[in-house]
């Protein structure tokens, strides 16, 4: 068996860099290799980007965001039209939708999606927040952007269920061919789902 090609101090670096996502324990030695080829331009500043991150980073308590700032940078955008909520599962999907400027609408990050086989219910995501918000008489519209998948419909059902009261109309985002995408190699549930949504050209 090969012994340990360095000191407890790289293989701590090498272990804790693995746990990232997409990083197995290859990738993850080839990226000590190079933060520690690179130590001032690269293994410092990254260091002290993760120190005010710990430090500054918080959770905005309006709409699930991480931010330096509570409430996050989106919610207090005066520009942003408040009239509108888009609901996501995870700040991942905030960002990707943040990235393609999709909406000017706010956010609301429920932190999951309802999976009942992996012990995820209701009571696990911010749906209480998300309903007080939807009956605030500004909100006009609450836009289910969630996951394609089955738990992702569940919980645009069961989101959906409870806003009934609220004056508000409940969208989500369509399903269909992806831009690029060529009909040949979509599967048979994509395929009939923009057949069914088809809009006039
Ligand atoms: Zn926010």
């Amino acid at each position: 068996m090969a012994g340990a090609v360095a000191g407890p101090e790289i293989e701590r670096l090498v272990q804790l860099l693995a746990r990232l996502p997409g990083l197995g324990p290859r990738s993850a030695r080839r990226a000590a290799l190079h933060l520690i080829k690179k130590r001032d331009a690269l293994m410092a500043p990254l260091a002290t980007a993760l120190q005010v991150a710990i430090d500054k980073i918080e959770v905005c308590s309006t709409c699930g965001n991480i931010d330096s700032q509570n409430p996050c940078t989106v919610c207090t955008d005066p520009r942003r039209d408040s009239s509108i909520i888009v609901v996501v599962a995870d700040v991942a999907d905030l960002w990707a939708l943040e990235r393609a400027s999709a909406t000017n609408g706010r956010y609301h990050v429920l932190g999951a999606t309802l999976s009942p086989l992996d012990g995820v219910g209701p009571e696990d995501l911010t749906i209480d927040t998300l309903v007080k918000r939807a009956h605030d008489p500004g909100v006009t519209e609450i836009i289910l952007a969630l996951n394609a998948t089955v738990d992702g419909q569940t919980t645009a059902h069961y989101v959906t269920d409870l806003l009934q009261d609220a004056n508000v109309k409940v969208t989500r985002l369509a399903h269909g061919v992806p831009v690029g995408g060529e009909l040949d190699y979509l599967d048979e549930g994509t395929l009939s789902a923009a057949m069914r949504q088809r809009t006039l050209f």
